[in-house]
């Protein structure tokens, strides 16, 4: 071989097609039997990944043997069923067959007529998701590469809209007063960083109380956006959170679409974590009055199963996109009904060069059925459901917060600091508190080392807690109990050590 190898024949390529699915059916048949995590170093991987420059052509025998023998082994395994860290989605093998399709064809999905079928079927796709959620028929929207990209653009799209001057050609001096936007403290750090990025400033992010069930307060959203009319500032912004990612807390979108008319705000609603829980029926209510939201992020990479990186992003008034991202004389041009052949992605977003993200969406979509789908996450909201009370009946655990979609968050109290706190009185008991802070922090790391569950960590009242999300349709009732009985054996082998 030589430079043919970038050409190969068709033998060729079934021969290492073959070798590669065969490679990927051994793995996805064995994710239950791996560690979740794996124990290694930096140094080791580094070693094993053959540092030189390869100037000379290397067999694919040998590419595949280092992905088996060095990637595979030295992973987090995304795919376990008890990989409840983060919010992370397992992957599917029809998806990976269709990002290697996608590869294939290698569309660039810039406009229409660079590549008129998979164009179409992005816009297929992302009708069927406006279907899913009951949202606007007429709202545009594309597919983007996370839920932080598409809080970006919805952003964007917020500010251009209510700037209420030429802020795309003359920039932030033209403003008069400083645009506020309003959010509550749970929202994901994405929000923050598009505020950074788009120059309307982290600290004009007014961050809302939230109540007892970590849901947006109405009323401080309300006399946050008055405070800062009476200063002579400009609230431009309202994001309400469909899921947020420490708890899975779920604002009353209702509420807040209320607020955003009163005061004239963009309503945003970060649905990347919760928005493809409308498939299940007992969340479907949830999302009532999403349909007046002016954006909305999802992440099919997330609760849809695909594997990264898959984003999106809907605008109910395809203008203020078009008026945001288009090149002037483009948006001014108006589109008639001939005219879906000159349609542009880059008018509705960032990105100018875009892959085929449409065709995993819709091979899970179409190939798995949305009837299949809704109730793989009816079993996700149901194992989280199941842990709820397996914690409060423990003994040696509590949970931290209400379970409302598949979010769990709880701590261990060994029932000794458990009577402690009771008797406590308040200095007694922040010492305590410090204390369970660091026990549970330790017990996390050692869960991640020992490898047969993994969780990860939040915040919750100031209070360091063990968080988890199932998101992965081979996720059990038994995996959650599992996971407590990891947990316990883990916690008596740190008290073992001392
Ligand atoms: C995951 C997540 C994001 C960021 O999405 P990425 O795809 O990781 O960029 C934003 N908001 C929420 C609520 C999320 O869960």
């Amino acid at each position: 071989m030589s430079v043919n190898s970038l050409d190969p024949s068709r033998e060729e390529i079934c021969r290492m097609g073959y070798a590669a699915v065969d490679a990927m059916s051994s793995y996805l048949a064995s994710t239950r039997d791996q560690r979740v995590y794996p124990q290694t170093t930096a140094q080791e991987i580094r070693e094993k990944l053959e540092k030189e420059l390869p100037h000379e052509e290397v067999g694919f025998e040998h590419l595949l043997e280092i992905f088996r023998e060095v990637i595979l082994p030295l992973s987090r395994h995304n795919a376990h069923p008890r990989m409840f860290g983060y919010v992370q989605a397992p992957g599917t093998a029809i998806a990976a067959l269709a990002d290697l399709l996608a590869s294939t064809l290698n569309a660039n999905l810039t406009a229409w007529r660079s590549a008129p079928a998979a164009v179409e079927m992005e816009r297929l796709t992302i009708n069927w998701i406006k279907e899913i959620l009951g949202y606007d028929a007429e709202a545009a929207g594309l597919f983007v590469s996370g839920g932080s990209m598409a809080n970006l653009a919805a952003l964007a799209a917020a500010r251009q809209s209510k700037a209420q001057s030429d802020l795309a050609d003359k920039g932030a001096r033209c403003l008069s007063r400083t645009m506020r936007m309003y959010c509550s403290q749970e929202t994901h750090h994405s929000i923050d960083k598009a505020a950074a990025l788009l120059g309307i400033g982290r600290e004009n992010v007014r961050k809302i109380a939230v109540d007892e069930n970590f849901k947006i307060r109405i009323d401080d959203l309300v006399a946050k956006i008055i405070e800062d009319q009476e200063a002579g500032h400009l609230p431009f912004c309202v994001v309400a959170n469909a899921g947020t990612v420490n708890t899975g807390a779920f604002d009353s979108l209702a509420q807040v679409a209320d607020v955003a008319r009163r005061f004239n705000l963009w309503f945003h609603v970060d649905a990347a974590y919760g928005g493809f829980a409308v498939l299940a029926n007992s969340a479907r209510p949830l999302f009532a009055a999403i349909r007046e939201a002016d954006s909305v992020t999802l992440d099919p990479h997330k609760w849809l199963y695909l594997p990264a990186d898959c984003g999106c992003i809907l605008y109910r008034d395809p203008q203020t996109a078009r008026a945001t991202f288009a090149h002037e004389a483009e948006y001014t041009r108006v589109l008639d009904e001939g005219a879906d052949e000159a349609f542009a992605f880059w008018d509705y977003g960032p990105e100018l060069s875009r892959r085929f993200r449409a065709l995993k969406v819709w091979m899970i979509l179409k190939g798995i059925g949305l009837r299949a789908l809704g109730q793989a996450i009816e079993k996700d909201l149901a194992c989280a459901k199941h842990f709820e009370p397996l914690v409060q009946t423990s003994g040696d655990f509590e949970m931290l917060a209400p379970v409302e979609l598949s979010i769990f968050c709880f701590r261990h109290v060994p029932p000794k600091l458990q009577r402690a706190l009771a008797n406590a009185d308040e200095a007694e008991r922040f010492h305590i508190e410090n204390q369970l802070d660091a026990l549970n922090e330790r017990l996390l790391t050692e869960l991640q080392h020992d490898g047969s569950s993994y969780l990860s960590n939040a915040r919750i009242n100031g209070r360091f807690s063990l968080r988890g999300c199932v998101m992965n349709y081979r996720t059990t009732l038994h995996d959650m109990e599992i996971l407590l009985s990891d947990l316990r054996r883990v916690a008596a082998e740190l008290t073992n050590i001392g």
